[in-house]
């Protein structure tokens, strides 16, 4: 199963398959796993995907 992780950091996305190493590819920080499926998220479009990202980040501040 592939999943979704966004880096709180730098906001870059990673498509991780189960037990991989989920460490963000820019800064090396571990990411968070978004709560969206992968075909889900790869149905989305380019704009679709960064307000998705920012709306996430944006959640993930507020708590
Ligand atoms: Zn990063």
């Amino acid at each position: 199963m592939l999943r979704i992780y966004i880096c709180t950091q730098c906001g870059s996305t990673r498509i991780v398959s189960n037990n991989h190493d989920s460490s963000c590819l820019v800064c090396n920080k571990p990411m968070s796993r978004a709560p969206i499926t992968y075909e889900k998220y790869i149905g989305f479009d380019r704009t679709q995907r960064e307000e998705f990202i920012k709306n996430w980040l944006n959640k993930l501040e507020g708590e």
